[in-house]
């Protein structure tokens, strides 16, 4: 592989990060250190390439959404999930309740924050939070994913808004019960501290998928890591989820730790860690440098 490629690709990412803000509305996320970056390849023949901080630790946020969402499509299957959230992409802003409650009875999709309450609360019945960890460290290969303790409280002392969306899902019937329960479920979920690398890990399970790129071992059903890349790749960005496919065309999953997920399919994880935010929440270091790799390397889907 042609490391110098992948030098390119994170300079190119360096060079935005002055353009973007490490996220504040969680005042413990405001700590980052806005200049790291972090660039993590785990390849389908057992390659790696690691580029500067991809060892720091730092929250999922909204990463863990896929977590939950494969979780769930494993414990309660396709139509109990997609019965109660939808599968478009919805134009508006990760925290947004508008669309919700003057035009649908469903939250749009599972990766925006009304989507992953609600599945929270489908989770609820059927795996604790410290089963959904065990989860998330099998498929991220990653045994060290702690709980990041501090990361929740300041959430949670600061979830006015998405504890406006639990309400407004609970008054539409979309949660059905423990709305305080799937707030702080959601909430510990995007507490989980990975790096760079688990992430590329991840990547690469689902590239492969749902197969440990080591052992053989299925960790996923396949049906269900099919499901999850093509959310990411129509939803996994928010609102700036369009362009993202038409310029870079690699299903990808933001969180405004800073943590970038990208999946080429059948090759490569890719994870990216870079605070610097764009005005969207998405990693700002991440598009011109996953667009670069897509282009030199030829990765587009399409
Ligand atoms: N915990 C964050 C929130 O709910 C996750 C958002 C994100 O990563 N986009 O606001």
């Amino acid at each position: 592989m042609n490391i110098e490629i992948f030098e390119k690709a994170f300079e190119k990412g360096k060079e935005a990060i002055p353009l973007g803000n490490v996220a504040t509305y969680i005042p413990e996320l405001g700590k980052a250190g806005k200049n790291s970056l972090g660039l993590s390849i785990y390849t389908d023949d057992g390659q790696r390439i690691n580029i500067g901080d991809t060892q720091t630790r730092f929250t999922m946020q909204s990463i863990s959404k896929i977590v939950s969402l494969a979780a769930a499509l494993e414990v309660c299957g396709f139509d109990n999930v997609f019965e109660k959230v939808g599968m478009e992409p919805s134009g508006e802003a990760f925290n947004s309740l508008v669309e919700l409650d003057l035009n649908s009875n469903r939250p749009f999709n599972p990766m925006i924050n009304s989507g992953a309450l609600t599945v929270a609360s489908l989770l609820l019945p059927k795996m604790s939070f410290l089963d959904l960890a065990d989860y998330t460290r099998l498929i991220c290969l990653d045994e060290e994913i702690t709980f990041n303790e501090a990361v929740y409280k300041s959430e949670m002392a600061n979830v006015s808004r998405n504890r406006a969306i639990a309400y407004l899902l609970e008054s539409k019937g979309i949660i059905e019960n423990g709305v305080e329960e799937s707030l702080s479920l959601y909430t510990k979920m995007c507490s989980l501290n990975v790096t760079a690398e688990s992430l590329a890990n991840f990547g690469m399970v689902l590239a492969l998928e749902g197969k440990n790129p080591v052992s053989g071992e299925q960790l996923m059903n396949p049906k269900v890591a099919q499901i999850v890349k093509t959310i990411m790749l129509t939803c996994g960005m928010y609102d700036g989820s369009g362009e993202f496919a038409v310029r870079v065309g690699i299903p990808t999953k933001s969180g405004v730790g800073g943590g970038l997920l990208s999946v080429v399919d059948k090759k490569m994880g890719i994870g990216i860690y870079g605070p610097s935010l764009d005005e969207k929440g998405n990693c700002i270091a991440g598009r011109p440098l996953l667009e670069y790799l897509s282009k030199e390397l030829n990765l587009h889907i399409l």
